[in-house]
């Protein structure tokens, strides 16, 4: 038994096919869907735990790459630094859930981490760097 947390990308066209109850009838895999931002017709965003025998955690995967999702490792948190933040919004524009928003005049960047789903994209599309990654 092992598990894995990963975060999937489903395109438009897979988001409403029952991959979750494939997961678990096909590969016996539990699948424990720690945040999740699934709408009809558009990319949907899911971190999950999978839990089970490696093998067959590895061929779920794969199943899901062949129907297009993206499976990344997730990491475990984000820590950002604000205090030298420049307001430029590369980081809130690649935030599909909006867990990073620019308020008020000053426009500043606030993190809600409860709509975080630890995709890490902010990480890359930040400039000055100051969004790490927390393993
Ligand atoms: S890791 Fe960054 S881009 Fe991904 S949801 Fe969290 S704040 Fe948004
Ligand atoms: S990308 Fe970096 S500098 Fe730009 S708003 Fe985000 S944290 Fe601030």
């Amino acid at each position: 038994m092992s598990s894995k947390r990963v975060v999937l990308t489903f395109p438009p066209e897979v988001v409403e096919q029952p991959v979750v109850a494939i997961m678990v009838k096909q590969y016996e895999i539990l699948t424990n869907i720690l945040r999740a931002q699934v709408h009809e017709g558009e990319v949907g965003r899911m971190l999950v735990e999978l839990e089970g025998d490696t093998k067959k955690i590895r061929a779920a995967i794969k199943y899901l790459k062949e129907i297009g999702v993206t499976v990344e490792d997730a990491i475990r948190d984000i820590a950002l630094d604000e205090s030298s933040c420049i307001s430029c919004g590369a980081c809130t524009a690649v935030c599909v859930p909006g867990a990073l928003s620019l308020h008020g005049e000053e426009q500043e960047l606030l993190l809600n981490r409860k709509k975080c789903i630890l995709c890490g994209f902010c990480v890359d599309a930040c400039p000055l760097q100051l969004i790490k990654v927390k393993f």
